[in-house]
């Protein structure tokens, strides 16, 4: 089969690889329909994720149909048309149990690696770097599903492949970063990041009740879209300052909580982003966490930070004396999708959220590495690629 495979910074390549196989009685083999490119994935493109190999398939967002299934596999059909959650989870584990499924105790075969790391194990990912479990992601014409008992859920006709795909990653994602603010009638919330995750975050705080959501971003075609599409009220980081523009919007006390959508690649002008740039090239530190620092500045005190972008390791200058003295609530998590898919489903169905509206760019697998590069340029307004095989 094709599939799209990392070889190295800014080097992804189509290959010829062999077609995944049922390795275990829970696994399915699903024949994918639409896949999209993640922000998660420039992290592996710019080569911020450790222990990627050459020629490791990735891509953790996307869906399809069952083409095979193992014997323990009762709850899909061959032919069943289902979209898949990127967190790889048992389902039966004490943190299965308490839908904590991306921290899934069973699903992670190099758990040492992110030991070393992160004191305790992560779930495994798909397409994600072997610390992450090493297993093949979903840029591809097929995908061996493990735990498919548990994670794929069925779409139904009604809906176009674009309108469910997300559920697999972006929308959960800025649902639960809305979500972790406990947001009360009549909060602000503040967005870094008019990325896809960002787009989600907005929408998402306003469906759980926030009055007002100020997004933040320098690109004017993604502020378009949040404000459009979206909803929100933007500020263009590179024209004001931050800071004081949500004090003045807020009448001095700043938004009830901030939701970072940015990560580990947050960019800023001038003599910070180069701080940032230096240390990261140096290996001093890991992220570049320009964005984090700001929201935790920003927020009002006793708010939530909640924290969706992506950090790899260790970072610097984290003003950690605002969190204590302000009374802050940090909140973080790689997204426990499988405990958003149904209701989000269901929201979807209500026509209450038509999640294709990210959607900029519909290429062919083969033309994978060409979205890859303009999705990281941000080039020809690019918001969002989905790839069919
Ligand atoms: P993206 O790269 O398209 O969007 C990031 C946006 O942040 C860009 O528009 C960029 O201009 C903006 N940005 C950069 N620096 C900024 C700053 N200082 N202030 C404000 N905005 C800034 O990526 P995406 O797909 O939207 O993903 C966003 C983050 O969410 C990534 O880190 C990704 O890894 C993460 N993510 C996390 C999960 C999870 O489960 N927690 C799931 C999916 C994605
Ligand atoms: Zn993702
Ligand atoms: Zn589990």
């Amino acid at each position: 089969m094709k599939a799209n495979c990392w070889h190295g910074t800014q080097n992804v390549q189509v290959n010829n690889v062999p077609d995944p196989k049922i390795l275990n009685p829970r696994d399915a083999i699903m024949r994918i329909t639409k896949t999209a490119i993640c922000g998660s994935d420039l992290h592996l493109y710019n080569g911020f994720i450790p222990t990627m190999k050459r020629g490791d398939i990735i891509g953790h967002e996307f869906m399809g149909e069952v083409v095979a299934k193992g014997s323990a596999v009762r709850n899909l059909q061959l032919g069943d048309r289902v979209v898949v959650p990127f967190p790889i989870a048992c389902g039966h584990c004490a943190q299965c149990e308490r839908d904590m499924y991306s921290l899934c105790e069973n699903s992670n075969p190099n758990a040492w690696m992110s030991e070393k790391l992160y004191g305790y194990s992560t779930c495994g990912l798909f397409g994600y770097s072997h610390m992450m479990g090493g297993y093949a992601g979903g840029q591809a014409e097929y995908v061996r599903v493990p735990f498919a008992d548990v994670g794929p859920i069925k779409v139904p006709e009604s809906l176009s492949d674009e309108q469910v795909l997300f559920l697999s990653d972006i929308f959960p994602t800025g649902f639960m970063a809305a979500d972790m603010c406990g947001i009360q009638p009549g909060d602000t919330i503040a967005v870094w990041g008019c990325g896809p995750v960002g787009q989600f975050a907005i929408k998402s705080a306003y469906m759980l009740g926030a009055e007002r959501v100020i997004a933040i971003d320098r690109f004017e075609y993604r502020m378009r879209i949040a404000r459009d599409r979206a909803g929100a009220e933007t500020i263009n980081y590179e024209e004001v300052d931050v800071h004081e523009a949500l004090r003045e919007m807020t009448g001095g006390r700043g938004p009830d909580h901030c939701i970072d959508a940015v990560g580990m690649e947050g960019h800023a002008p001038g003599v910070a982003g180069a701080y940032d740039k230096v240390k990261t090239a140096m290996m001093m530190e890991t992220d570049r966490p320009v964005a984090l620092r700001q929201a935790i500045l920003a927020c009002r005190s006793g708010g939530t930070v909640s924290v969706a972008g992506v950090y790899g390791g260790f970072l610097d200058k984290f003003p950690m004396g605002a969190i204590v003295n302000r009374s802050l609530t940090l909140k973080s998590g790689q997204c426990h999708v499988q405990r958003y898919m149904r209701p989000l489903l269901k929201r979807i169905e209500d026509g209450e959220i038509d999640p294709s509206f990210v959607i900029t760019h519909r290429m062919r697998l083969d033309d994978a590495p060409k979205g890859f590069s303009i999705f990281n340029n941000k080039e020809d307004e690019c918001l969002k690629v989905v790839l069919a095989p």
